[in-house]
């Protein structure tokens, strides 16, 4: 089932989300439908509190981009309790979008390597380490389990000049060709 997105000014994007345990309702059909979701709307990740859930869990694929970068050919992965332990490597600029704030594209500076501990779906614990791209879609993605947007990290300046589009998009002024709301 295609769940409808959330977009910048939806109180769940800024909340820290919670932990949850492997009796989580439903947790199966939650997955499947983030996965269905993330493909319909042609994004690379998406984190619960972007369908409107405050839990620690996202998905990510990759696989879409392998052509380009074939590190990212069985990078189609769920992601839950994460905690990422160490940043490290050196500072990348890349420029990034993202489903919550449609229309909106910024450069963004993140370290290029990560340490992470993680569930998968099946509550099997992981610690792996993560460079390039993976290490930039996760990292984008864990923001969001802590009520962070990629606006958030761009420079002072940028931010000012964005203020008047993050507005827009808080009043409904923005396309997409996917469900999305404010609430
Ligand atoms: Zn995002």
């Amino acid at each position: 089932m295609i769940r409808t997105v959330y977009v910048y000014g939806s109180p769940v994007l800024r909340k820290v989300a919670q932990n949850i345990t492997p009796d989580y309702p439903q947790l199966d059909a939650l997955i499947t439908d983030m996965f269905e979701t993330m493909e319909q709307s042609d994004g690379i990740g998406l984190a619960a509190p972007q369908i409107g859930l405050s839990i620690r869990l996202f998905v990510v694929d990759g696989t879409p981009l392998a052509d380009d970068d074939p590190t990212l050919k069985d990078f189609r992965k769920v992601f839950i309790n994460a905690q990422i332990t160490e940043r490290f490597g050196e500072k990348v600029i890349y420029n990034e979008g993202c489903l919550s704030l449609p229309g909106l594209h910024e450069d963004v500076e993140r370290e290029s390597k990560i340490r992470i501990r993680y569930h998968d779906e099946k509550f099997v614990e992981h610690e792996d380490v993560y460079e390039g791209m993976a290490a930039r879609i996760i990292q984008h993605e864990y923001d969001h389990l802590d009520g962070i947007l990629f606006t958030d990290r761009v420079s002072p300046i940028r931010r000012q000049l964005l203020r008047s589009k993050l507005n827009a998009i808080a009043k409904g002024k923005y396309s997409a060709n996917y469900k999305c709301r404010i609430g």
